[in-house]
């Protein structure tokens, strides 16, 4: 019988949290898969999916928490049934070798003697073989467990990380640009349950602003289910231009971005305010600047991608399928009417005082907010 076999990176040097995590894995699996007749098991070290459809493989790419997975087959714990199906698996030319994992301690052989056993079974049925026990071009895998042996070649890579939820929920901030869908998947990563929000100019007469934005968490909800928020802009934007002087306006922005994104983070109990910001990029990332910005948050902000250079952060969103939906053109909020030249140096005092003169309805906003639940 062919199975998915699943192998998660870290989870199991979780100690007592090591059955929530593969919990975790297996629900956010199975969720994924929206069929509730595919079995998922957890066996110890592994989760195995008992299905072999072609589906699932994308599936698994694609779930935090899984570090590699394979199709496999499925036999008894016997050698000479291992050994006849690792003879299919194997190559028919070239170099391999065997390499064997026994996580049931009580079976007859220890993995050395299994993979001598069964590269020796190999190599008589395959003539124009050779072991290569350093840089085989094949690798046959077997392993085995109390109840199953499994055999495979060729590992599906997965995303690694923690299976998402783990950790919790927080708020990630959505441009359209290409930093911010990189930092949800980061925080996705990580075992975070994400709530995207992005604030939205709604006289900007370009309908491919939103259905960019709709994309992207369409994207993302590949990795995991994701909900978005909407949040009109227009109004309180319109104060800001009203009111504070024009190299300021952007850090007033963040600032009001930074207490709505508080209040839908209570609203959903979130922990945390993601955000793709990254260290000197641009005028509004300045130290400074970040400082002022941060500071009108109820929540810690964290940013993920405050190291990576930009071609490293292209380099994951290239890999994660959102980099394309990115570079499309649009037009951003707040790159209408912008400043040529921001401040770079403000103090929250010095901010605090502008704002003392506008009247920002950020409350209507967010209830004002439009919802939507991409995966779920
Ligand atoms: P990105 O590539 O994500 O747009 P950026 O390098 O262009 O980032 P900024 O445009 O200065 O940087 O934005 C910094 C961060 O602020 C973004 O990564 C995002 O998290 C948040 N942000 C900016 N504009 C919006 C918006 N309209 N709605 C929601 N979040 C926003
Ligand atoms: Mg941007």
């Amino acid at each position: 019988m062919r199975v998915y076999v699943v192998h998660y990176s870290e989870i199991a040097l979780k100690g007592k949290n090591r059955s929530y995590f593969e919990k975790k894995l297996v629900s956010n699996l199975k969720r994924k898969l929206g069929d509730d007749s595919i079995k998922i098991r957890r066996e110890y070290g592994r989760i195995v999916i008992d299905s072999g459809e072609e589906r699932i493989e994308n599936v698994l790419r694609k779930t935090p928490g899984v570090k590699y997975s394979a199709l496999a087959e499925m036999v008894e714990p016997d050698v000479e049934l291992i050994a006849e199906k690792a003879i299919e698996f194997a190559p028919d030319s070239g170099t391999f070798r065997v390499e064997t994992k026994r996580s049931y301690k009580e079976f007859p052989m220890n993995s050395m003697e299994v993979n001598r056993l069964i590269g020796e079974r190999i190599l008589r049925a395959k003539k124009n073989l050779k072991v290569d026990l350093r840089n085989p071009e094949n690798t046959v895998y077997i392993e085995i467990s109390k109840d199953h042996a499994y055999v495979y070649s060729g590992r599906i890579e997965g995303v690694g990380g923690l299976p998402t939820g783990v950790s919790g929920k927080v708020v990630t901030l959505i441009s359209g640009g290409i930093d911010s869908p990189v930092s949800a998947f980061m925080a996705m990563k990580r075992g975070a349950e994400v709530v995207a929000v992005h604030f939205f100019n709604s006289t900007i007469h370009s309908p491919s602003v939103r259905k960019k934005i709709h994309d992207l968490a369409r994207k993302l909800s590949e990795y995991h289910r994701i909900k978005l928020y909407m949040v009109p802009f227009v109004q309180i934007q319109r104060e800001i231009i009203a009111k504070i002087p024009a190299d300021y306006r952007m850090v007033v922005y963040r600032r009001s971005m930074m207490r709505m994104a508080s209040m839908i983070a209570e609203k959903e109990n979130a922990k945390a305010i993601f955000t793709g910001d990254n260290l000197g990029q641009v005028a509004s990332q300045t130290l400074d600047n970040m400082r002022t910005i941060y500071e009108a948050a109820q929540y810690p902000v964290l940013t993920p991608l405050i190291g990576l250079d930009k071609d490293e952060i292209i380099e994951v969103a290239r890999k994660i399928g959102t980099y394309e939906i990115s570079i499309l053109p649009y037009e951003d909020c707040c790159s209408l009417l912008m400043s040529r030249h921001p401040v770079t140096k403000t103090t929250p005092e010095d901010v605090m005082r502008f704002e003392g003169f506008c009247n920002l309805q950020e409350e209507e906003a967010v209830e004002n907010a439009e919802v939507y639940e991409y995966g779920f």
